[in-house]
């Protein structure tokens, strides 16, 4: 059977390469005569595994010595919980920017826990935007600054980050962990679920500087405390263990392209490829503002439902498949993470032309 282009969200495409790679191990992973999955998560084996993981992740994202990574399970939304309850330990409050639905759940989730101050929002144009953050906005006194890198939904992208003073700065990258370059000493805590550039769902990579740990709040339960899995390093209960070293391989793959400078360089591309159509095309348009528009991403709709379904009826039948955007957008949706090849999105946008030009 043929590979499709898969266009999800997430669970999205990973590398074929690492796929396959995988498989090969699947059954016996080295000279050990058993898969990954059954091992013990305290053998040298395993720790050798996670060790080399996180050691070529700090190589990626250039994390320095002051900060742990973290590898966790419960996804994204679990984070949304685990960033109050840690976080939220000096005056109770915090900022929020709310630039689609994963803020906004993020937002509510802290609410429980304290004072959740919005500090900008693009709801009332549909998340088109990344909006502007007014310093009088925010509350100097704020325990963090939360924000969403890549809203996976809507396609936008903070290609700025706010100025927050010394307000710890927290970020959600789910959706653009290792497609672009950033700094991580901007920020108190970063956080990803794998399923989007990483790997298998059920691993989640946490960032946090260390001066940030240790304050919980009291009843916080002992799984949900990143101190607690910062002294265990990963290892206080049993970690997502295959998909740790799933991720692994993932990470190994990236150093093969040449590290994430380079392919932030293809992402751009991709990207362009397909913007630089939506631009020029009289049929489809793109839904989100030129400045801010997500690397990962990409919504788009025709003029009418009847033409959208239509073209996704047309594209699937050729092989690019989970192209329909969110329900709240409408329309369609193009997911471009790493593992998605050049090819790829060239092909969809002579798909796209095909498509305008049979309906002159
Ligand atoms: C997918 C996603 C989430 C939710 O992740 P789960 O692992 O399903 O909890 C959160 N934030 C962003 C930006 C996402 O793209």
């Amino acid at each position: 059977m043929q590979r499709v282009f898969n266009f999800s969200a997430g669970p999205s495409m990973l590398p074929l390469e690492v796929l396959e790679q995988a498989q090969k191990e699947f059954v016996c992973y080295g000279s050990c005569g058993m898969s990954v999955m059954e091992m013990s998560h305290r053998s040298k084996m395993f720790e050798d595994i996670k060790n080399r993981a996180e050691a070529d992740l700090r190589e990626l994202m250039q994390i320095p010595d002051s900060y742990h990574v973290l590898f966790l399970q419960g996804g994204g939304s679990t984070q949304f919980a685990m960033v109050p309850l840690n976080l939220m330990n000096k005056n109770n409050k915090a900022d929020y920017v709310i630039t689609g639905q994963w803020a906004k759940k993020a937002a509510e989730e802290a609410k429980r826990y304290g004072n959740v101050n919005i500090a900008a929002s693009s709801q009332d144009t549909t998340f088109d935007r990344i909006p502007k953050v007014e310093k009088s906005a925010c509350d100097p006194d704020a325990d963090y600054f939360y924000i969403t890198l890549n809203n996976t939904i809507y396609g936008t992208r903070w290609t700025k980050l706010p100025d927050v003073g010394n307000v710890p700065l927290v970020g959600d990258m789910s959706s653009s962990i290792l497609s672009e370059e950033i700094d991580i000493n901007k920020f108190g805590l970063l956080y990803a679920g794998a399923q989007k550039n990483l790997g298998p769902a059920g691993l989640t990579v946490v960032i946090v500087k260390d001066e940030l740990l240790g304050n919980a709040m009291e009843f916080t339960p002992t799984m949900l405390r990143y101190d607690i899995h910062a002294k265990n390093g990963s290892l206080y209960n049993t970690p997502p263990t295959y998909s740790i070293y799933f991720a692994g391989l993932v990470f190994q793959w990236v150093k093969k392209q040449g590290g994430v400078a380079a392919l932030q360089k293809i992402n751009e591309y991709k990207a362009g490829l397909l913007y630089d159509y939506l631009d020029q095309s009289d049929l489809f348009r793109g839904t989100v503002v030129k400045e801010d528009r997500s690397l990962m991403n990409a919504p788009f709709v025709l003029p009418t439902e009847e033409m959208n379904k239509a073209f996704i009826a047309m594209a699937e039948a050729e092989g690019f498949v989970n192209l329909k955007g969110h329900r709240t957008v409408g329309g369609m949706r193009a997911s471009m993470y790493n593992a998605m090849p050049v090819e790829g999105v060239e092909k969809l946008v002579a798909l796209m032309k095909r498509f305008e030009a049979a309906q002159k």
